[in-house]
């Protein structure tokens, strides 16, 4: 296959969903560990392919959605790929679906809009570009959950494009969505999760993921200083998980000209895309068995 890797062999999990953090962290670290050797698997596409894809930024961003659209189309999404227009922007929302066995949903989302100042390479093309990488992984094997890709716009002007694409979603639709995982600011340096605005029994899977494909991943809460689109679906009560690179020291790259590709760690960029893919197909199996929302 056109961009495939050697597969990598990971666990489906039967991982109970109770309300205590210790409990969840506790029966995730021992059940996936001990069931990662069972093996589900999936196929990482090539280092170079996703860096060829970083590399294809654009300073404009309706050159961006532009971009994204054809990557889609490319791999094979065009029937199942829409644009929703957002009130007083320019660029829409650019969405692929990734129809699984069922209806219950994981939206996998990512902002390609960026500031005038800086190429936006960091913030946030970074997980833009990887949302076709992303697809491409998981439409190897049938999947229980449909996968909904989307590329959002306006997240600096306010998170208008996921308000927007929240505000549409029907309640069938949110009763569905068992998880949004969102990728803002990639590259900087070692995968970070933002803890304190992510759902415990997410952050506690991504935790075991990371720990079972050696894979680096730590908490920095920006509470204090950012925001980003899962937040709107938190609104919501949809289980979400933001994952980004940013620490305190690489905080002032964002917003200036030194987000450019030279700012793009590529190890801990290629390790970040191969931790998020595998955490999905983990999701995609473990979410299954666990029934029901965490709150
Ligand atoms: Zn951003």
């Amino acid at each position: 296959m056109e961009g495939a890797a050697p597969a990598v062999m990971l666990c489906c999990g039967c991982v109970m969903r109770f309300r205590s953090g210790v409990l969840i962290s506790i029966v995730l670290l021992v059940v996936p560990a001990a069931l990662f050797a069972a093996g589900l698997s999936f196929q990482a596409v090539k280092r170079e392919v996703v860096e060829q894809r970083l590399a294809s930024f654009s300073r404009d961003n309706t050159q961006r959605e532009a971009i994204l659209k054809k990557m889609f189309t490319d791999l094979g999404c065009a029937d199942h790929l829409t644009e929703e227009q957002v009130e007083h922007l320019k660029q829409p929302d650019l969405i692929c679906v990734l129809p699984g066995r069922t209806n219950q949903t994981i939206v996998v989302g990512a902002h390609f809009d960026h500031v005038l100042v800086g190429d936006g390479v960091v913030d946030n093309w970074s997980g833009a570009s990887l949302l076709p990488s992303l697809y491409q992984g998981l439409r190897t094997e049938p999947r229980q959950h449909t996968f909904i890709f989307v590329a959002f716009t306006g997240e600096e002007k306010g998170e208008l494009g996921s308000q927007a694409y929240v505000r549409h979603m029907s309640k069938d639709e949110v009763a569905h969505t068992e998880a949004m995982v969102n990728m803002d600011t990639l590259g900087l340096g070692p995968t970070e999760m933002w803890l304190s605005h992510a759902d415990p029994y997410l952050a506690a899977a991504l935790r075991a993921v990371a720990k079972s494909l050696s894979l680096p991943l730590g908490v920095v809460n920006v509470d204090k200083v950012g925001s980003s689109d899962s937040e709107e679906f938190a609104r919501r009560k949809i289980p979400r998980i933001t994952i980004h690179s940013v620490t305190q020291q690489t905080w002032p790259i964002l917003h200036s000209s030194q987000d450019n590709m030279k700012a793009v760690h590529l190890d801990d960029f290629y390790d970040s895309y191969r931790l998020i893919e595998g955490y999905l197909v983990y999701l995609d199996g473990a979410l299954n068995k666990a029934g029901g929302m965490s709150q």
